[in-house]
């Protein structure tokens, strides 16, 4: 085992927590090292949010091209070929995950693929890798390994009757039906990719909503327009015993006292993921977690010295750009003299369509809280802009606290809903109120004016409506 000098810091993980950890301490003139097992990227840009989210471009443009009649233009014998399909996405991921490679060599970070697994504090073992097996020494080393789908227990994934989402990206062909079991982000971004070009699916949550981290006022929307594109839901609902066949697989669909036998031909897992941690750290070195993820205090630093943590491993929320955000505040905290910030107001954004994105609280959490609250809506039917490219539904609907109109929430299901939602989350970043929001002058007409007219609506005041 060869062994190298000393590193300022040792990154184990190379998706958005890892590699913007490596790149800002690139940027700060600092030795550091990226330990990749599989391809820079990580989750994210290989196996999560961008092939998925090429996927979901296709079956938007194909639903697009299904009622191009609305736009005056007709369009016979529509077809896709499926494998096509999913070799673009593979195609993008390809192009993303070799961006990260350029920018570690823009930014001087050694890029080692391999596993890493720490040895000691500040000693890294990396083996598996082309150049043989290495030993790092480090200052620092910071945990960013991610996390992996969950599956059931008894349950084999063989990605053909049973996948997580990392089988589904990479699917042979379209399944003639498919049961998704969790109606998170990932379980409805694929409900609507499926669904779209043609699978029968459906779509199980054993909570009373699907995206229930929503508020219910746009579950309940989004609930009725995947139910209008034709996919099946069953909230309160569980799945047991799911028995995969040669050519189908069946499962109990549970829902209180009632049972019944259900068989598709592909049952997708998207119930919710868990730490990459296995084997990563030798048994004499005792890190604390926290319900299976890596226990952090407010500079990322783990309760062994030397050794930090960021990402989907620290726990939730599983979002890439909560990830990066963590990771660069531990590099600064490490390298500098600011003081590292904890994750405060973050965007959700999920991209089916009718998109959902969202800031802060919902109105059922304001309300369980005993805030005083007042609201603003604004429906998407009202929008110029919305109504000429053909996507009224939905509706932008802010949380404000009822004395000063700070946003405490903002809300939007419709058309580029996870674009909007950048906006409020700036203002809520900067203590912007609804006041301001209104008073600020939006382009017309652009979707942008319904973020207004929601402000304004709160106090009566909206135009449009
Ligand atoms: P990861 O991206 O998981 O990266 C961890 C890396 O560590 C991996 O590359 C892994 O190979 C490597 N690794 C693990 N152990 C070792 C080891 N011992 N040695 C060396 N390397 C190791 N989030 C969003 O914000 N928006 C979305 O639209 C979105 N869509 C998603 C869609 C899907 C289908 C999935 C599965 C996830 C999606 N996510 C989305 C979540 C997002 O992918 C994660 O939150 C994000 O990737 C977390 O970044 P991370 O760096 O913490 O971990």
């Amino acid at each position: 085992m060869s062994e190298e000098s000393e590193y300022d810091l040792i990154v184990i993980g190379g998706g958005p927590a890892g590699y913007a950890a490596a790149i800002r301490t690139g940027q700060l003139g600092k030795r550091v090292v990226c330990v990749e097992r599989e391809r820079a990227g990580g989750t994210c840009l290989n196996w999560g949010c961008i092939p998925s989210k090429a996927l979901l471009k296709t079956a938007e443009l194909y639903a697009s091209m299904k009622h191009a009649e609305a736009f005056g233009i007709s369009c016979s014998e529509l077809t896709f070929d499926f494998e096509a399909v999913i070799q673009r996405s593979r195609n993008v991921a390809d192009r993303m995950g070799g961006g990260i490679e350029f920018l570690f060599r823009k930014n001087r970070v050694e890029y080692l693929l391999g596993t890493g697994r720490i040895a000691s504090p500040g000693v890294v073992e990396v083996s598996g890798g082309e150049g043989g097996d290495r030993l790092l020494q480090g200052q620092r080393v910071l945990v960013s390994t991610g996390s992996r789908a969950r599956r059931f227990p008894y349950l084999k994934v063989d990605g053909e009757r049973v996948m997580t989402s990392r089988e589904a990206l990479v699917m042979k062909r379209l399944p003639g039906s498919i049961a998704i079991v969790g109606a998170g982000a990932i379980g409805v971004e694929f409900a609507y990719f499926l669904n779209a070009l043609g699978s029968n699916v459906t779509l199980i949550e054993m909570l009373p909503e699907i995206v229930p981290v929503e508020d219910k006022e746009v579950s309940r929307t989004l609930a009725r327009a995947f139910k209008k594109q034709g996919i099946a839901i069953h909230t309160e609902t569980t799945v047991e015993n799911i028995k995969p066949a040669k050519q189908s697989v069946s499962f109990e669909l549970c829902k209180g006292e009632e049972r019944r036998r259900v068989r598709v031909e592909s049952v997708l897992l998207s119930i919710g993921v868990e730490a990459n941690l296995e084997g990563l750290i030798s048994d004499n070195i005792d890190l604390a977690l926290d319900s299976g993820f890596v226990a952090v205090d407010d500079r990322y630093r783990t309760n062994v010295g030397g050794i930090y943590a960021a990402g989907d491993v620290i726990g939730p929320p599983w979002l890439a750009h909560v990830a990066t955000f963590e990771a660069i505040e531990a590099v600064n905290g490490m390298f500098t003299n600011s003081e590292p910030r904890k994750v405060g107001q973050f965007p959700g954004c999920t991209y089916c369509q009718p998109q959902v994105a969202s800031v802060g609280l919902t109105e059922e959490a304001a309300r369980a809280r005993g805030l005083k609250i007042r609201l603003g809506k604004f429906p998407f039917t009202a929008s110029g802009k919305a109504v000429a490219v053909n996507h009224i539904e939905g509706f932008v609907k802010l949380i404000l606290d009822e004395q000063y109109g700070e946003i405490l929430g903002a809300h939007i299901i419709g058309p580029d809903a996870t674009e909007l939602i950048a906006e409020y989350v700036l203002a809520m970043e900067c203590e912007i109120t609804a006041h301001e929001v209104h008073r600020t002058i939006h382009a017309h007409p652009t979707l942008s004016e319904a973020l207004s007219e929601a402000a304004a609506a709160a106090y009566g005041e909206a135009i449009h409506i």
